[in-house]
């Protein structure tokens, strides 16, 4: 989508600090980060929120899990601990109208998040 920051991103038309990439999604790391480690997971597809997800979508969504999970230990978090949070919607407080996940740690996360 022409218009979006992420699809934008992935098409390398404006730079990020890679950390993941493959045909279905890409990871990089946030540029305002909330957490030592934070970086955001993006499908390649562009999709502008969670609720437009559709079963077609399946795939996505569990390799965005799976790919998680490996990042989180690649960055070496895993045995601490991490947060992945998907925010939507405007009191979800989603600023990037492309579906993304943020995976959060390297420091104790308070909850519930203000
Ligand atoms: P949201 O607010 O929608 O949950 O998350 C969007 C995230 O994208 C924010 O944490 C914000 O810092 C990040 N972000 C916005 N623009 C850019 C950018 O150009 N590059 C990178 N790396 N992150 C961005
Ligand atoms: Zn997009």
């Amino acid at each position: 989508m022409e218009d979006c920051i992420f699809c934008k991103i992935i098409k390398e038309e404006i730079p990020s600090q890679k950390i993941y990439e493959d045909e279905l999604v890409l990871s990089f790391k946030d540029i305002s980060p909330g957490a030592p480690v934070h970086v955001l997971i993006i499908p390649k597809k562009h999709i502008e929120s969670i609720n437009l997800l559709t079963k077609e979508d399946s795939k996505i969504i569990s390799h965005i899990f799976l790919i998680a999970k490996d990042i989180a230990k690649k960055l070496g978090i895993d045995e601490k601990g991490y947060r992945i949070v998907s925010n939507t919607g405007e009191d979800g407080g989603q600023t990037v109208p492309h579906v993304h996940f943020h995976l959060l740690g390297g420091r104790s996360l308070n909850w519930p998040p203000g």
